[in-house]
């Protein structure tokens, strides 16, 4: 499949991250566990208007797993996933959130500051990664899909296999260089206290899966 474009706006954005000399790249991990949030609430307020369907909490929960080896920090859930056309317009997409027309209008008052303050959302996995795998199966649906990207020169989406509802998002974690550290990423403990920081008020259980450590 031939390689598509990034809207202008959220192309900006993804270079605003990519370059980012922010510090605080952390927050990534917040952005991709509320959206992992966000998705199983999806799920959830479903089940309230469909009869048909029960929600167990002990079937809903994100998981976290890095692969120190494979240079890979995976963030999935059992939300409601994304069928082809959402992961084409809710991840090539910006405008939506909001958050690069908050920062535009702040910009002058505030500096480079505003990420921290305000989600940035999906896109700031390319502040720690190189690369970025969604594959993601949506409820109701027999197919899944997989949406991938290298940063700015835009994403593919391809059928592939998964066996279960939800999302699940791998980043391939950047390596050091001498200015910056990105190796923290792929840490249990590092991973465990930005959690905790973050994401310490989430509803659904937050699991920690390591490999090769
Ligand atoms: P926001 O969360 O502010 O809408 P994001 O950039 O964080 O903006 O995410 C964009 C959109 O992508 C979300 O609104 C949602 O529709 C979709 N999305 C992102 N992550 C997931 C996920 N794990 N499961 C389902 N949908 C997701
Ligand atoms: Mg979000």
């Amino acid at each position: 499949m031939a390689k598509k474009q990034f809207q202008a706006e959220s192309k900006r954005l993804l270079e605003m991250m990519i370059n980012s000399i922010y510090t605080q790249r952390e927050i990534f991990l917040r952005e991709l566990i509320s959206n992992a949030s966000d998705a199983i609430d999806k799920l959830y307020y479903r089940t309230l208007s469909d009869e048909k369907m029960v929600f167990n909490q002990e079937d809903y929960y994100i998981k976290v797993t890095a692969d120190k080896a494979g240079r890979t920090l995976t963030i999935s859930d059992t939300g409601i996933g994304m069928t082809m056309e959402e992961l084409e317009n809710n991840l090539g997409v910006i405008a939506k959130s909001g958050s690069l027309a908050f920062k535009k209008e702040n910009e002058a008052k505030d500096g480079h500051n505003i990420i921290g303050q305000f989600g940035v959302g999906f896109y700031s996995a390319f502040m720690v990664a190189d690369e970025v795998t969604v594959i993601s199966k949506a409820l109701g649906s027999d197919e899944a899909f997989k949406w991938e990207s290298h940063g700015a020169d835009g994403y593919t989406i391809v059928p592939c296999e998964k066996d279960t509802v939800g999302t699940e998002i791998t980043l391939t974690i950047k390596e050091n260089t001498e200015d910056d550290q990105y190796d923290e990423f792929l840490e249990e403990y590092r991973l465990k206290a930005i959690i905790k920081k973050y994401s310490d008020f989430i509803r659904y259980p937050i699991k920690m899966d390591e490999k090769g450590q």
